[in-house]
């Protein structure tokens, strides 16, 4: 067989390894980067070329050619591709699921480029219908009506409405029938990121903004800076001015943000500031948007491109910038399949490409903390508000001594008061959505629970349900307990709870809810932050969504209506998570010229972390919780991998991991800590039980060493047949 005649495919499917083929009988031989379809089974798979060999394991015989090549010229760079082996190295996870994950849907179906898509688009008459009559005789069309609406006169794509709506099909035909929407083959556009209004002015760095300013512009090849400023420091403006540099020079900046960082305002920012329409990439975009998005980076003719994690893997023809927006924030990491850091991979692949990395948070994690104090990374500090705004006063609400009522003591209540009557705004914080976290007998005190998890099922009093937060479960909220008949109680708070004790306390002021309950539709997110922003809702509402990123001008109150879940967790990152909580949520106040004040509502005002926290700020529990790690010999000094099985029968999930025990002490290395089997703190969820093992070693290579034997291994064992398993590289979730 002539020399590199082998060409190495990755197809996806959940085995560690790559697939030989031959080229196809006639035509070009596909370089790597191409994708192709190939007999795979006794069915045809896309694969994605990755390197052509000399030789394969296969006898001449056994090899299958290639039937068709789907792209003529490469669809992933060398470095695209390398970024893709990287992660599936590190992360030990299935190469072809790795090239999936990476590519939108329209490619990884074996769609071209410029894909021609059914697309289903609301028609002039159908814009001026009566919704409401409608959905009184046939709700799915109405449903359908609204979606079409909501996309403002866009088309969806076909695949799209399917995920949104699975039974569109059948309420299209009445409404194609009656002409209220249309149905049309849309060629996916290319992107064109010229907008009319030109470039703005943004205000003058000031003498910390400079600083750090002349540091990140000593180089345009790889460094990693952690840009570490208070809430509104202004990095964000540290960030604009560095990347029009990388602009102007013709190359391409990549932003990643929080899951619910990519706001209408920041896009804003990006638009006034560059006069150029960034790319975005997020959950919410359909598969043709998603497409040309990801074609726009690939080609280059987007210079700006913002997204949330898997944007990461977006190809670039030219970058020069990488900048990772709060990141600290825990949705960088997936939780499932391919679980990865997206911050942990822009530092990977800037210091492939040779460029900066820019890591900006008020809270660093740790582990950036700790790459500081190691000389890897440079820590850039800007200390001080920008603008003259001034650090918001943080005062403790003993809970013992003044108790609240429905969520609310007496000490918060007033300063409510006397803020709204001081025109402020106010934000009540409380990361636990629905009406109450338990319904509870009166009589007999039966909770009750989730049919499929060990766990409580939350009061979602607006949809009259219970729904369990774990598994999805949900039943209709009845009044008598199941058990012996007597009435049951909801006990504790959420925020819809909180929003009616708000609305009686308060009723001659504007109360708004912002959860993920609130903002489910598409546009509800927008308009909520909308009117937030424009002050014109006087209390807010909200959970965690609420607490990153934002700015509300007239903000001044900020009270957090429980800490305490916090203060005592089990995990070795709580006080971590708690501090970085809190002065997050803390910093929307008094951003502007009106100080702020912040509320916390504890029954364990005289727990050190709160002193810690209040005299020396998030830097003080940082460090002190660091140095804490390196004597209790958690990451970031150790290195921690997680494998996780579960099963009908608690047996089988106990029974994976003991033969993966085995495995690894068949590897025996004395650097290595194994831990477990041990049931997973919430053992049974979603009507399975759950196990894990938990690999911890101060060296990586050792544990990667491990790993890179542990997984084929595991694969091929006949106990994996019976569990889902998964492989968890530097979890940031343990118990
Ligand atoms: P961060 O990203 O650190 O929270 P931002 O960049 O959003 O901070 O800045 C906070 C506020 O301060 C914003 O309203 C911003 O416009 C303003 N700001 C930032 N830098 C300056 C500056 N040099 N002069 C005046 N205002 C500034
Ligand atoms: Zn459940």
């Amino acid at each position: 067989m002539s020399e590199n005649a082998i060409l190495k495919i990755a197809v996806n499917v959940p085995l560690s390894r790559e697939f030989d083929y031959r080229p196809p009988a006639n035509g070009p031989v596909p370089v790597a980067g191409c994708r192709v379809l190939v007999p795979f089974g006794r069915r045809h798979q896309v694969g994605m070329v990755l390197a052509h060999a000399a030789e394969s394991v296969l006898p001449e015989g056994k090899l299958r050619a290639v039937t068709t090549v789907l792209d003529d010229a490469p669809l992933l760079s060398a470095a695209d591709l390398w970024l893709i082996r990287f992660t599936s190295d590190y992360y030990h996870h299935p190469i072809g699921e790795v090239v999936a994950a990476a590519l939108p849907a329209l490619l990884r179906q074996g769609k071209s480029l410029h894909p021609i898509v059914a697309t289903v688009t609301i028609s002039v008459t159908g814009e001026a219908v009566d919704v409401e009559a409608i959905a009184r005789r046939a709700p799915r069309q109405a449903e359908l009506l609204e979606i079409l609406i909501d996309a403002s006169g866009a088309g969806l794509d076909t695949g799209h409405l399917t995920e949104v709506l699975p039974t569109w099909r059948r309420a299209a035909k009445g409404l194609l029938e009656k002409g209220l929407i249309t149905k049309q083959d849309v060629r996916a556009e290319d992107f064109d990121e010229s907008l009319p209004a030109g470039a703005q002015h943004g205000p003058t760095a000031n003498e910390d903004q400079q600083q750090a300013l002349a540091v990140l512009r000593r180089s345009d090849n790889f460094v990693a800076y952690l840009l570490d400023g208070v809430t509104g420091s202004g990095k964000t403006e540290v960030y604009l001015q560095r990347m029009r540099d990388t602009i102007d020079q013709g190359k391409q900046v990549l932003v990643l943000v929080p899951e619910i960082g990519l706001t209408p305002q920041l896009v804003k920012r990006f638009r006034d500031r560059f006069g150029i329409e960034p790319a975005l990439l997020h959950s919410r975009l359909t598969d043709i948007e998603r497409l040309a998005a990801w074609q726009a980076a690939r080609s280059a003719s987007a210079s700006l491109i913002v997204g949330t994690r898997s944007a990461i893997f977006t190809p670039l023809k030219n970058a020069g910038l990488i900048i990772v927006d709060e990141e600290h924030d825990q949705s960088f990491k997936q939780q499932e399949g391919l679980r990865y850091s997206a911050r942990d991979l822009a530092i990977a692949r800037a210091k492939h490409l040779d460029i900066p990395v820019v890591l900006g948070t008020a809270t660093p994690s740790l582990e950036m903390l700790q790459h500081c104090h190691s000389g890897a990374y440079k820590h850039i500090l800007l200390s001080d508000r920008a603008g003259g705004a001034r650090p918001p006063a943080i005062r403790l609400v003993d809970t013992v001594r003044s108790p609240a009522t429905d969520g609310i003591s007496e000490p918060l209540a007033a300063a409510i008061a006397a803020h709204l009557a001081d025109n402020g705004q106010v934000l009540l914080f409380l990361n636990r959505r629905g009406y109450a976290p338990t319904l509870i007998c009166a009589d007999c005190g039966h909770i009750a629970g989730c049919e499929r998890c060990d766990s409580r099922m939350t009061v979602h009093a607006r949809s009259k349900q219970l729904r369990c937060h774990h598994c999805g479960a949900c039943r209709s909220l009845a009044e008598q307990c199941s058990e012996c008949g007597q009435a049951v109680k909801p006990l504790g708070e959420g925020t819809e709870r909180l929003e009616d004790s708000l609305r009686l306390r308060f009723p001659d002021h504007s109360v708004r809810r912002i959860d993920s309950d609130s903002t489910q539709q598409k546009g509800a997110m927008d308009a909520a932050l909308r009117s937030a922003t424009e002050g014109d809702a006087d209390i807010l509402v909200g959970t965690q969504m609420l607490s990153k990123g934002h700015h509300f001008p007239k903000l001044t109150l900020v009270g957090i209506v429980n800490a305490d879940q916090g203060l005592f967790g089990s995990d070795f990152r709580s006080s971590e998570r708690l501090a970085q909580s809190v002065v997050q949520v803390a910093g929307r106040a008094g951003r502007e010229s009106r100080a702020g004040e912040v509320l916390i509502q504890t029954a364990f005002p005289d727990n050190e972390f709160w002193s810690t926290l209040i005299d020396g700020g998030y830097r003080q529990v940082a460090s002190e919780a660091l140095a804490e790690r390196e004597i209790t010999r958690w990451p970031p000094f150790t290195r921690l991998a997680l494998l996780r099985s579960a099963a009908h029968k608690q047996a089988d999930a106990h029974h994976f991991l003991a033969v993966a025990r085995r495995h690894i002490e068949s590897q025996a290395s004395t650097s290595l800590r194994i831990l477990g089997p041990v049931d997973a703190p919430m053992a049974r969820k979603a009507g399975r039980y759950r196990a894990q093992l938990l690999l911890q070693s101060s060296d990586r290579a050792t544990l990667h060493g491990i790993l890179r034997y542990l997984r084929p291994a595991l694969e091929q064992d006949p106990a994996a047949r019976k569990v889902r398993w998964s492989l968890d590289v530097d979890p940031i979730e343990l118990f």
